[in-house]
C-alpha cells in the first residue's frame, strides 16, 4: 500500500517537528508546510495578518484557531491531495476542522507522527538552536558557526527560544495539544516515536512507523 500521503507532524516545541516534516516532504515528494514559519513571515513582513499576530507570539502562546485554519485550508486547497503539516493542529478545535476539510474536499484522512521528547532534552535543544531566516531551517549551534550550511544565510537564535518564552510555548502544548492525541489514537491514526537520537536515528524511525 506504501507510506501514507497526507502526514501530521505533532510534538512539543524544539522536538524536531520542522527537520523531519521537511525531510518527509522531500522523501516522499510531496508539499510540506511549517504554520509556525508561515506566522513568523507574516510577523516579520508586517502584514495585517502579522499585526494580529504579534502579541500571541511575543507571548508563547498559540495563534486563534480561526486565523490559523484560514492560512492552513488556503494552503491545502493550493496544493494536491498530499502533504505534510508541521505543527499543525495544536487544538483538538483544529483537528476536527482539518477532519471536516479533509473529508469534505474528499481527501484521505490524516496520519499524525507524535514525537516524543523528554523536557530536559528539549530545553538544551532549544537553549541550543539557531535558524536561518532565508531558507527557516534549523541548527544547533555547532552545525552553524555563523551561516546556514544549505543555504549559506545569516542564522541567529530564534525570539520564542529564550528560557521564559519557551516555557510558556511548553505549557501552552500540554495544555492544548496533548489533549489531541486520543483524538488520533482512537481512529489508530497516531504513530508514537522515540524522538531522541541523531536526527538520521529518527527519521528511519518515522519511516518504519509510518510503513506499519
Ligand atoms: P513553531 O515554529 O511550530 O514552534 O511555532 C511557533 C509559534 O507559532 C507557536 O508558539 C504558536 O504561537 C504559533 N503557532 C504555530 N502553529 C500554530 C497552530 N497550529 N495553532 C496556533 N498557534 C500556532
Amino acid at each position: 500500500m506504501g507510506l501514507p500521503r497526507q502526514i501530521l507532524l505533532l510534538g512539543p516545541p524544539g522536538a524536531g517537528k520542522g527537520t523531519h516534516a521537511k525531510r518527509l516532504g522531500r522523501h516522499l515528494d510531496v508539499a510540506s508546510c511549517s504554520t509556525g514559519s508561515v506566522l513568523r513571515l507574516e510577523e516579520s513582513r508586517k502584514t495585517e495578518l502579522g499585526a494580529r499576530i504579534h502579541r500571541y507570539l511575543k507571548e508563547g502562546n498559540f495563534v486563534p484557531d480561526d486565523l490559523v485554519l484560514e492560512i492552513v485550508c488556503n494552503w491545502l486547497r493550493s496544493v494536491d491531495a498530499e502533504f505534510v503539516l508541521d505543527g499543525f493542529p495544536r487544538t483538538l478545535p483544529q483537528g476536527d476542522a482539518l477532519d471536516r476539510f479533509l473529508s469534505e474536499t474528499q481527501r484521505p484522512a490524516a496520519t499524525a507522527v507524535y514525537l516524543d521528547v523528554p523536557l530536559s532534552l528539549l530545553e538544551q535543544r532549544v537553549a541550543n538552536r539557531v535558524g536561518c531566516d532565508p531558507c527557516s531551517n534549523v541548527w544547533s549551534r555547532s552545525q552553524a558557526p555563523g551561516h546556514c550550511p544549505d543555504c549559506g544565510g545569516a542564522v541567529s537564535p530564534r525570539g520564542d527560544d529564550s528560557v521564559e518564552l519557551y516555557r510558556a510555548r511548553f505549557a501552552e502544548y500540554q495544555r492544548k495539544t496533548l489533549p489531541l492525541l486520543p483524538h488520533y489514537e482512537d481512529n489508530k491514526r497516531l504513530r508514537r516515536i522515540c524522538g531522541q537520537g541523531s536526527p538520521e536515528t529518527v527519521f528511519q524511525r518515522i519511516l518504519t512507523a509510518l510503513d506499519s
